[in-house]
């Protein structure tokens, strides 16, 4: 166990504003602009390609904000920022001593290139904020704690389970009868998880678990939507009939994924050993340097119209953790 092949780190990130990841399609219906959604659940989600793209991004910037032009001549950012086109010679850079490079991978003009050390799985949906009469909840169902290897299948499909009230739980424009939460959800199991997470106490004092299928239904209905009128650029005015609809996840999701960093050791780039990082939890290091930048900046559409700033809570080693309470 000294000299592990990967490390994985689960994380969650708390939504400030709308976060809007669009699926660069229409579907029919109410709204023009949707989000990307897993093609099984229909549950909206942010692609892990979506994830490394900006975390890649902002890395950069936090490099560069750091670097000692003395030490190093080349800046990070833009060219190891972005997708690699050695446009204008702002390519990647490709070298071992660049944390960038050597943690998102790069691509070579002559071929190769290198993957990356680290890996970003789909961020998932693990609580999703919708009002009812008792205030805010955050309801979440068995797919998504099973994401924090916590299994449960709901007796009855159509309930509530909490320990916020013993009344029936009035959403709008759903009324669902409540239980407690059941002894396998109780006591440490779920709060424990929630908290390894970091998941502020005013979040994980009002879950509700619902049926995969009832989750989906209250998700969908619940999603931001706003409208917004396109700007027609030569005139300054809003353009004829460009009024559009786009749908966001709204402020107060918590959304959850993986981050897989390999052994830097183990491989070698362009014949030579990695030397900007050199364990997994130094590439970890590196993935995290972008969390700042997340936070103020954001990711996916509309981020000048007030979306998409992501707070990326505390993570926790997942493998241990997961091996030591799997049964
Ligand atoms: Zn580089």
């Amino acid at each position: 166990m000294t000299d592990p092949d990967f490390q994985r780190y689960d994380r969650a990130g708390l939504a400030l504003d709308p976060i809007h990841v669009g699926d660069g399609g229409n579907r029919l219906g109410r709204v023009d602009n949707t989000i990307v959604r897993d093609p099984v659940t229909q549950l909206p989600k942010i692609p892990g390609s979506s994830y490394a793209g900006v975390a890649r991004a902002y890395t950069a910037m936090a490099y560069e904000a750091q670097r000692d032009s003395q030490r190093r001549t080349t800046p990070y950012y833009p060219g190891c920022a972005g997708q690699g086109q050695p446009t204008q010679g702002r390519g990647h850079c490709g070298n071992p001593a660049c944390p960038v490079c050597t943690v998102f991978g790069f691509a070579s003009p002559s071929g190769g290139g290198f993957a990356g050390l680290a890996a970003f799985s789909d961020l998932h949906l693990l609580l999703h904020p919708v009002a009812s009469r008792e205030g805010p909840v955050w309801v979440t169902a068995p797919s998504a704690l099973e994401q924090l290897n916590l299994a449960f299948d709901p007796l009855d499909k159509q309930t509530a389970y909490t320990d916020l009230t013993h009344h029936p739980l009035n959403l709008g424009w759903l009324m669902l009868p409540t239980r407690p939460l059941p002894e396998e959800l109780g006591g440490s199991g779920l709060q424990s998880r929630l908290a390894d997470l970091a998941i502020p106490e005013y979040i994980r004092s009002r879950i509700v678990v619902i049926s995969e299928r009832l989750f989906q239904h209250v998700v969908n209905s619940t999603l931001e939507v706003r409208t917004s009128v396109a700007i027609e650029p030569a005139t300054g005015a809003a353009d004829d009939g460009a009024l559009f609809t786009y749908e966001a996840l709204p402020r107060g999701s918590v959304l959850g994924c993986t981050v897989t960093c390999r052994n830097p050791a183990h491989f070698r780039v362009g014949g030579e050993e990695v030397e900007a990082v050199t364990s997994p939890e130094k590439v970890f290091e590196a993935v995290k340097e972008s969390d700042d930048y997340l936070e103020n900046l954001g990711l996916g559409g509309m981020i000048t119209r007030g979306m998409g700033r992501l707070r990326v809570l505390k993570a926790y080693r997942g493998s241990d953790q997961a091996q030591g309470e799997r049964k």
